[in-house]
Order: structure tokens, then sequence, then C-alpha cells
């Protein structure tokens, strides 16, 4: 049954019958596909649409009929509008049930490869408290959703929190997020508190004016911990009180610093950043190899995870100790760095001059000394004069952004044609499409999902890819 409301189209007695991407799941109402956030296989929902095509609609659950047998109650108070742990009413073991179907069915179906083997997703050791690094907003005016606007949530109030996801211009005031270890919430909240007590001003998007602008914290394995607070201005008797404070209040904090950002954007990567007090850098350990995290250094945000990752990666390269290999987009050099010490030589290739210079230094530290980092655009790296000096690859590990691997990079593989690639995604879509560019030469032997983001639909997906042998 349905009727026109007020607001949008409602749907009654919705069954859930699947889950879908992006972390929502669908439902069929008059031929067409539903997809209704907060929803899984189970339920069965009254919702309201809030968009309305052709072939398929999107809605919100206004009420339960009945709820799915394994539905269990989200962890998180913020979990209905903070949008970023979708999951946290699904059993752990169904989310990874699902992103093994999904990841099997995106390379089958988009990318028409066949994969000999596929390996059993590698659930996350934690399924919270997972992120070793987490950034916040500030804003002088806190989302607050219609439905609950009252005169007690007053709109005008500041918050400290997260960006609704796809608004740039509204921040949702976070009091607890469980996607890292303490003290993370303690810290956020103390300069919440310290700012309203000393009406510090919070940034205006819009005006683009305030003082307090962005945080991020890193809570590291090692049990060093990173502050950055971002100013929007150098209003530098404010920013030295408030830096004493976090100092005094946090020595727990071995590594604190700022910056000022008086750009319309966000990003941290091109702004110089103070160090404050305690070391100018924090140092994690996978598998006892060292690397030196700054602050705007990357560095994969789930550690143990990112060990499993690596390991899984090592024993698909499957090396003797004499290879030539790439390791293309390289980030901070950690792959090539892990690796490095059962290989000839590893050249890493990266766009980001600054984390070149990290995978240097990290290389060093552990005291690695067959590894070269190259700056470039991967689209223009693989060149002649690149395989002339660096050598033929003999086996090429990928480690490419979502959008996957330039179609240079490919044709300059399939030229290559290195006995093996290991090609890590954190977007199946995309490494569909780019296996069966590979498909030409290669075989997928095997292929291993990570999860690396419990209570969300992300994943990484490894595949081993083989030279077919010539006919
Ligand atoms: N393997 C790394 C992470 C790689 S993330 C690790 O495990 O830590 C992907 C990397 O690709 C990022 O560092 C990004 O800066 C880089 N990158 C994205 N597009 C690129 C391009 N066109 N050329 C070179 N590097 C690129």
């Amino acid at each position: 049954m349905s009727k026109r409301n007020k607001g949008g189209f409602l749907i009654d007695n919705l069954a859930i019958i699947d889950y879908a991407n992006e972390g929502k799941a669908i439902g069929r109402f008059e031929g067409k596909v539903v997809f209704v956030d907060g929803a899984m296989p189970g339920d069965v929902v009254d919702v309201r649409v809030y968009f309305n095509k052709k072939d398929f609609a999107e809605a919100r659950i206004i009420n339960f009929k009945q709820k799915a047998a394994s539905r269990i109650t989200p962890r998180c108070k913020h979990f209905t509008y903070c949008g970023g742990c979708k999951w946290q009413h699904v059993p752990y073991s169904e989310q990874l049930l699902f992103k093994q179907r999904m990841v099997q069915d995106t390379i089958k179906f988009m990318g028409k490869v066949d994969v000999a083997e596929w390996e059993p997703i590698i659930p996350s050791e934690n399924e919270y408290q997972y992120r070793n690094k987490l950034e916040f907003a500030f804003s002088n005016r806190r989302w607050v959703p219609n439905e609950i606007l009252t005169v007690a949530h007053a709109q005008n109030k500041p918050a400290l929190g997260y960006h609704i996801q796809g608004f740039w211009d509204k921040v949702l005031h976070i009091e607890e997020c469980h996607l890292q270890k303490e003290p993370t919430n303690v810290f956020r909240n103390a300069v919440y508190d310290y700012a309203i007590a000393h009406q510090l001003s919070f940034f205006d998007t819009r005006r683009q004016d305030g003082l307090l602008r962005n945080m991020m914290i890193r809570v590291l394995r090692s049990g060093e911990i990173m502050a950055v607070m971002v100013f929007r201005e150098q209003d530098s008797e404010h920013i030295f009180s408030l830096m004493e404070f976090l100092k005094n209040k946090f020595p727990e904090i071995t590594s604190l610093h700022y910056t000022i950002n008086s750009k319309r954007n966000d990003s941290m990567s091109d702004l110089d950043v103070i160090h404050y007090s305690g070391t100018s850098y924090i140092t994690e350990y996978l598998d006892g190899l060292q690397f030196r995290i700054s602050p705007q250094s990357f560095f994969q945000t789930n550690t143990s995870q990112a060990e499993q990752l690596y390991r899984k990666v090592k024993d698909y390269a499957a090396l003797r100790g004499n290879e030539c290999v790439y390791d293309l987009y390289s980030g901070t050099g950690s792959i090539a760095i892990y690796i490095a010490q059962s290989a000839g030589r590893v050249v890493g290739v990266e766009y980001v001059a600054q984390a070149i210079a990290d995978a240097r230094i990290n290389a060093a530290l552990n005291e690695i000394k067959n590894t070269d980092f190259v700056v470039s655009d991967m689209a223009d790296a693989l060149t002649d004069a690149f395989v002339q000096e660096h050598g033929t690859p003999d086996v090429v590990i990928t480690d490419p952004p979502r959008a996957g691997m330039h179609p240079k990079v490919i044709e300059a593989l399939l030229r290559l044609m290195p006995k093996r690639i290991v090609y890590v995604s954190c977007n199946p879509a995309t490494q569909a499409r780019d296996l069966q560019m590979l498909a030409e030469k290669y075989l997928v032997d095997k292929c291993c999902p990570v999860d690396m983001f419990p209570q969300t639909h992300h994943l990484e997906n490894i595949a081993l890819l083989t030279l077919r042998s010539p006919l």
C-alpha cells in the first residue's frame, strides 16, 4: 500500500530482501527497486521515499513492522544521523558474508573474469576502535535533523564532530565515537568545553570566518598519540592558551601540533604544520618494521589490518630473493619496505613528493638498502628510460586510488609482462574493469578480500594475476 504524504511518497510493509552497495538494503515495490538506509534482509518496514526515479527509489525507514531476527542494537548514539558506520545494526559475521559476495559478484559480472580461487575475507581484528586516525570539524552552527529539532537543540549552538555525508556545510556534533581508542572522545570533548568556556569562535563555512576549524588525532598501537589543531587565522594569544591547556591536560599526547588554514578547502597537505610539544613525529610498528608518521604523512588507517594486508601481498608476490619488483602508487612506501628483504630490488612510484620523502626515511630507518623511490604521475612513469634505469619488473604490486589504474599503466604492464601482478584495490568496480583489460595476458589465480573498515561497506581486495603461458 502506498500514499502521497507531505515530504514524500510512503510505502507500507516493504519487505527487505537483500543488501545493496553503499551500505543500503533493498526491497521491491511495484517492480521498482527501493534502496533503504539502515535496513537489512528480514526487516519489514514502512518507508518514506526521498528520491524517486523511473527504475529505482531511495527511502528512509519511518516505522518497523518486523525486525530481522539477526538485527542487533547499534552501539553508537549517533548512529541514525552520523552516517559514518552504517552497518552497526548488522552482526559482523553477516557484514563479512555480504562483503565477500559483493566483491565476488562485482569481479564476475562487471569484470567478466574468472577467478580460479576466492579466499575467505580476512576479518578485522577489532570490530570497533580500529582507526588510528580521525578528523573532526568545528562549525558555529550545529546541524540538527528537522525531526528532533526542539528549542533545547537550538540550531545556533556550535558543533565539533563530523560532516554529514555529502554536505560540506553541515556538521553533526559528536559526543562519542567508537572508531578509535581513547583518549579521542575525552580529548575532543575537552577541546569543545574549553572553546565554549573561553568563548573561542567556531568556523563559519559560509562566511569563512571563526578561529577553530578542524582537528586530527592519531592513536597508535605503539601507544604514541599525535594531535593536530587546525585554526583559520593566526590569533596567537588564543592559540597559545588552548595549546598550553592541551599540553598540560593531556600529557599522554606524545606529539602535539597546530597549523593555520585560511584556504577554502580542508586539505592539510599543503600547510605548514607547527610542532608545538613532544616529538615531531610518531612511530608505528608492523611485523617488526618501524614507520615514522609525520602530521601530513599517509598511513593505512587500520594498523592491524594493514599488517594482514601486507602479509597477504607478500604471500601472493611469492618472492625468492632476487626479483626486481615495482610497487606502484606506493604512498609512503610501506609495501615496498615490507617486502624488500625478500626481493632483489623494489622500486616505488608515487606522485606525492612528501610521501616519497617519508618512504626514503622509513627505508633508511629500517636499514633497507635495496629500494628506490620515484616521484612521478603513474600515467607517465613507466617509460623505456624508466625500465632501463630500474630494470624490467619480475613482479608488480599495484595499489591505486578508488579510480583504479590509468589505462596507460595497464598498457605498460601488458608490454612489460611481469610474471605476477598483485593488485590491491579499495574499489572492486574499477578493479573489475582493470582486470578485464589485463585478462588479455593474465589469469586471475586468486583473490583475497580484507576487511579494513568494519561497520561500513568498504573493503580492500587483493588479486593475484599470473602471466598466461604462451600458446
Ligand atoms: N600502498 C600504500 C597506499 C597507497 S594509496 C600503502 O599501503 O600505504 C594510493 C596512493 O596512490 C596514494 O599515495 C596517492 O597519492 C597515489 N596516487 C594517486 N594517483 C596517483 C597517480 N596518478 N600517480 C601516482 N600516484 C598516485
